[in-house]
């Protein structure tokens, strides 16, 4: 069973008691206190403190950290070691000395001696590298085993990209007994949530979001609600977003949402791949080659769309054909072999968002004449989508060039954005980024081009009503939100994730929580 521990993080006795309780109360497993943190650093603060937080019930570590490991306080080791002896003969369930500082001194004999006369606590013997990763951590992992075979190594490394993760997870994937691997920062954040699918002794999670005490480290609320901690074990399906930047993706809390409402036994990751191609197939070179890890799909954003592409078209199970004419899958799916799948959903949602606005099939969108602003991936999306289903579109840009060169791939028409005050379209689609949050007094269309017989609909989703979309309902004409977008092509991948066994995608709890994401995230 991995644990989730709170570490306890204060300057003084009072206020780490007051954070002792409030971490029992957000659901610690386990309690690391870190007597690094008192101010005033003694034997008898450290027993009281212990007292205090045996009262909870919970086991604890007592750690008092090396400044050189990331430690609060310059402390000599004989302080520290001292620290340690007292924490094990007061009854601590664990202590945690770092590696080195075990080999110095006569350190190793001095806690070797305390723990064979309190069996009670067990030692862990900790590394941390706070620049990269370590130069062979299978090694460094042989050598605590040697030092101390009974000890649980802790080793805790920077990873330099998410690609450095793979490491731990065959550490922890190889090795049997205790063992704590984890990775810091923000190209290591996986590796804390994973470490409870992968048998890791215990992940750390911090109390709130200012009293982290390594890099990367999220608070327990967050592992809890958004990372489904507490339903993650060995079988534990994963899925995940791959992009950069992804950490306001709000797929993680709209799949994980999902999951729960349905009793899945999944679990969808923020993976943030950072570089270009070559790390992007490096990333999933590395998925492939650990079948064990349980991907079943990923789903693909900024910048590897095309590089998604790239790589299912090479993998070759199956690429939706409407995708490689958009040039970009969004979706990969993980089949047996494993082989890989590419699908582009944006298309398919934009189209359907339409179509159940117009409460028409795709086949009614035939002959439609449609407006669509803007030249990028949404709009390649959508004139891909409605070309396909034979409506009539003209395309119309800020950089002409780029209407001209989409309306010639996908043999449609193509106009200035200043040409748009004579349009004249049964369906007006914005797929710019103008009116977007924070931007939202701006829209793509001036007001008095509006009229009641037309459909508008903003692909932007953030905010939900935009200027654009206020103006329409003004005019009197029917609206369609990019939620409608958003909703519609994240149930597609639902559907090529999980199938529709356990029914059709919860679409209610899609809606609400990208909702209630938007609302935090603009301060709502
Ligand atoms: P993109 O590839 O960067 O394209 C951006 C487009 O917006 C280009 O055509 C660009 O024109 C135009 N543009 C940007 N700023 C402009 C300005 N100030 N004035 C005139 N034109 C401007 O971006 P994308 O991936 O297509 O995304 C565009 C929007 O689609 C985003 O805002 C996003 O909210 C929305 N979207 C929604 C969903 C959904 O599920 N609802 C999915 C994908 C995207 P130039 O060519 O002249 O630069």
């Amino acid at each position: 069973m991995t644990c989730l521990a709170i570490p306890i993080s204060a300057g003084g006795v009072t206020a780490a008691c007051g954070r002792i309780d409030s971490a029992a109360a957000a659901g610690a497993e386990l309690l690391e206190l870190r007597t690094d943190y008192l101010k005033e650093l003694g034997t008898e603060s450290v027993k009281k403190l212990l007292e205090y937080a045996k009262s909870t019930g919970l086991p604890i570590i007592v750690t008092c950290r090396d400044k050189a490991q990331g430690g609060a306080g310059d402390r000599p080791l004989e302080l520290r070691t001292g620290i340690l002896l007292e924490a094990i003969k007061a009854g601590a369930d664990f202590v945690d000395c770092e590696y080195e500082n075990f080999l110095a001194g006569d350190t190793q004999r001095k806690l070797t001696k305390a723990i064979a006369e309190n069996k009670k606590t067990r030692l862990i013997l900790s590394a941390h590298d706070f620049t990269g990763p370590f130069a062979d951590l299978t090694k460094l992992y042989d050598d605590i085993k040697a030092a101390s075979s009974q000890a649980i190594p802790k080793l805790v490394y920077t990873p330099g990209h998410i690609n450095d993760c793979f490491e731990a997870f065959d550490l922890l994937h190889n090795t049997t007994g205790d063992v704590i691997v984890l990775c810091m920062g923000r190209a290591g954040l996986i590796s804390r949530i994973l470490a409870k699918k992968l048998g890791g002794f215990l992940t750390f999670a911090s109390l709130d979001e200012g009293s982290s005490t390594a890099p990367g480290q999220i608070t327990a609320e967050q592992m809890k609600k958004l990372y489904r901690w507490d339903y993650i074990d060995t079988e534990t399906e994963l899925f995940g977003v791959i992009g950069n930047p992804v950490a306001h993706s709000l797929s993680p809390a709209l799949f994980n949402a999902c999951f729960g409402e349905r009793d899945i036994n999944g679990l969808y990751l923020p993976l943030l791949v950072e570089g270009q191609k070559s790390r992007f197939n490096q990333f999933m070179d590395n998925i492939i080659a650990r079948s064990w890890l349980g991907f079943g799909g990923f789903s693909v954003t900024i910048p590897h769309k095309a590089h998604a592409l790239d790589y299912a078209n090479a993998a070759g199970e199956f690429v939706e054909p409407l995708a490689v004419d958009i040039g970009v899958v969004n979706t990969l799916k993980v089949g047996i072999g494993p082989r890989i799948s590419g699908y582009n959903t944006d298309y398919a949602g934009a189209r359907d968002a339409l179509c159940a606005a117009l409460k028409i099939d795709k086949h009614g969108l035939h002959s439609k004449t449609c407006a669509v602003m803007g030249a990028g991936g949404a709009a390649r999306a959508v004139v891909a989508g409605l070309v396909d289903v034979g409506a009539e579109v003209t395309v119309y840009n800020r950089t002409v060039a780029k209407a001209q060169a989409l309306s010639e791939e996908f043999k449609c028409r193509y106009a200035p954005l200043e040409a748009l005050n004579q349009m004249d379209a049964q369906v007006v689609i914005n797929c710019t980024s103008i009116g977007m949050y924070p931007d939202v007094d701006a829209t793509p269309v001036p007001a008095e081009c509006l009229k009641a017989d037309m459909t508008v609909f903003d692909t932007v989703y953030n905010p939900a009503e935009t200027l654009l979309l206020k103006q329409a309902a003004k005019a009197g004409a029917k609206t369609i939100s990019g939620i409608e977008m958003f909703v519609r092509q994240a149930m597609a991948q639902y559907k090529l994730f999980i199938g529709t066994d356990t029914g059709e995608p919860p679409e209610k709890i899609m809606r609400k929580t990208i909702l209630s994401c938007l609302s935090q995230e603009n301060g709502v």
